[in-house]
């Protein structure tokens, strides 16, 4: 048996062509977008705005829901870690975090990962599979109805980051095919203006982004400040060093809207990429870019067995962010959120 048609994973166009060929009116494809999307169903039988046998007949060749949470944690501090499998059985991770003006939801690209980063936990499972655009989505529609009710209004809003499980920029075209899914004002209306995503540095893709109208906010992650000690740290250097990557930003700077910044992340690792002389040279390397466009994430290190890492103390993370300040750089030091249930940054490893 042929496996069953993921319609969540479908653009209102391909909705329309498919409804089309069931020799359906053009009208029922707008109910299913709706359906799926605005009002969060996960299966045909709860659209009973359709006729039952049309329901009957979408069953038999597809569905609305693929992933199953399989289990869920909830932090001391309201974040919630959703674990997931797809329907092959793939560990798919997707973290709700509350704040007080808005919800923010981090969402997964892909089932592991390939990139070696050293001090990631979710490195450690490899690459697994890339998700389909569909599977992306449906991850902010589970936690969505998790948290709201099902088709419930979201009070707050709700910001995406593409900064769970798997490099995004690898599985470029599903992302940003989800991503316009998403935005559609039928749906969950989540415009790319409240979406971020987060690259390791595939450079390529990074002019891509630059040249798209429709695109997300732009996080890159450097946490180092040389090429020796990048290497190291984050392999995939090897490939495209500092200076390529650097130079790739430096030309999406100059696709940046009114206002817009990107930003770049660096983990804070104790006694290893911390120190004030570090700092400089940092701060030297971001000196190319104007400093009303780019903004620095200082992260502190999440530990986790059988990582070698630990975090810098708080003291010398703010003379890190001093010493970048002093130069004129926005720096901000991103708080750990959810880390009592392995949910924060890295620390998505399918753990139970
Ligand atoms: N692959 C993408 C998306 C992951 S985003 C990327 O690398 O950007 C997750 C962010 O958390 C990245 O900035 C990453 O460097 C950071 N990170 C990874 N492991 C971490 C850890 N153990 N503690 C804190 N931050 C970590």
């Amino acid at each position: 048996m042929s496996e069953k048609l993921h319609l969540t994973s479908f653009s209102k166009d391909e909705l329309t062509d498919f409804v089309k060929n069931l020799g359906e009116p053009k009208y029922r494809a707008a109910q299913i977008f709706k359906g799926l999307h605005e009002r969060r169903l996960r299966s045909f039988e709860e659209m009973t705005d359709l006729p039952k046998n049309l329901r009957e007949k979408l069953n038999e060749t597809a569905t609305a829901s693929t992933l199953k949470v399989e289990s869920r944690y909830v932090s001391t501090d309201g974040t919630r870690r959703f674990l997931m499998k797809t329907r092959d059985n793939f560990p798919v991770e997707t973290v709700f975090i509350p704040t007080e003006n808005r919800d923010t939801i981090c969402f997964s690209s892909q089932s592991g990962c390939p990139l070696k980063c050293d001090f990631c936990l979710t490195a450690k499972l490899g690459l697994l599979r890339n998700l389909t655009a569909g599977e992306i989505v449906e991850q902010i529609i589970i936690v969505l109805n998790d948290v709201y009710g099902i088709g419930a209004e979201t009070p707050h809003g709700t910001n995406l980051v593409g900064m769970g499980a798997g490099e995004p920029f690898l599985n470029f075209e599903n992302l940003i095919k989800a991503l316009e899914i998403m935005s559609e004002e039928e749906g969950l209306f989540i415009v790319p203006n409240r979406v971020t995503v987060s690259t390791a540095g595939i450079v390529p893709k990074i002019y891509e982004l630059a040249k798209l109208e429709k695109r997300p906010h732009l996080a890159i992650s450097l946490s180092a400040p040389n090429n020796q000690l990048r290497d190291k740290l984050m392999p995939i250097n090897k490939r495209w060093n500092i200076e390529e990557l650097l130079e790739a930003a430096k030309e999406f700077e100059k696709s940046l809207r009114k206002n817009e910044r990107f930003t770049f992340e660096y983990v804070l690792l104790g006694g290893v990429n911390d120190t004030d002389e570090q700092a400089r040279q940092l701060a030297n390397l971001l000196n190319r870019y104007e400093l009303n466009r780019v903004k620095i994430n200082l992260i502190p290190h999440n530990s986790a067995e059988p990582l070698e890492y630990h975090p810098s103390s708080w003291e010398q993370i703010e003379r890190f962010k001093d010493i970048l300040e002093t130069k004129g750089i926005s720096a901000f030091v991103r708080r750990p959120r959810g880390r009592d249930i392995y949910a924060a940054c890295g620390q998505l490893a399918a753990k139970k």
